[in-house]
């Protein structure tokens, strides 16, 4: 794979930006809510991806959609984490981009998200791009760019 260093915005793709599968925590769709708070709250992550036994992408999973589901008129019912399962819960409408999307792509799909699931043709998990990593780059350009900038300024 090139160096992410040599190449230029236009040559970007989500290959490049993305972290692989194999480092993205995520939880599976018959797991308790238990446990997919577990994850969240010892990872730090706010959501993360949910996946099939076969690995293909079906969804996120946040804190924050599993407290407003367990939470009672009164207080949280934590007895309910044990009983319902991921896939009832879990957010099925979050944007994927594949691996050979361009950068522009890939900027315009996580406008809205924090980070967004990177699938392949047949729907099966390749890794997570972070809005994050997006912004570096844009970061990284504007720097090396700031004459272009100046000069459209003047
Ligand atoms: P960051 O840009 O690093 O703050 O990440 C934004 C969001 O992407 C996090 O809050 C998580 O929801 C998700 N995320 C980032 N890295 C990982 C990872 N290694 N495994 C699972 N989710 C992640």
């Amino acid at each position: 794979m090139n160096n992410i260093k040599e190449l230029t915005l236009l040559d970007l793709k989500a290959k490049h930006l993305m972290i692989p599968s194999e480092k993205v925590a995520h939880v599976q769709m018959n797991n308790p809510l238990e446990h997919a708070l577990l994850i969240l709250v010892k990872s730090g992550y706010s959501a993360v991806p949910v996946l099939d036994t076969s690995y293909k992408f079906k969804g996120t999973i946040g804190k924050n959609l599993i407290l407003n589901r367990v939470l009672g008129i009164e207080r949280f019912e934590m007895e309910k984490l044990s009983q319902i399962e991921v896939h009832d819960v879990m957010n099925q409408t979050i944007p994927c981009v594949n691996k050979l999307d361009d950068f522009f792509m890939c900027l315009k799909t996580v406008i809205d998200y924090p980070f967004v699931c990177v699938v392949d043709n047949d729907g099966y998990f390749d890794g997570i791009l972070t809005r994050r990593a997006i912004l570096k780059q844009v970061n990284k350009y504007m720097h090396v760019n700031k004459a272009l900038f100046q000069e459209i300024d003047k």
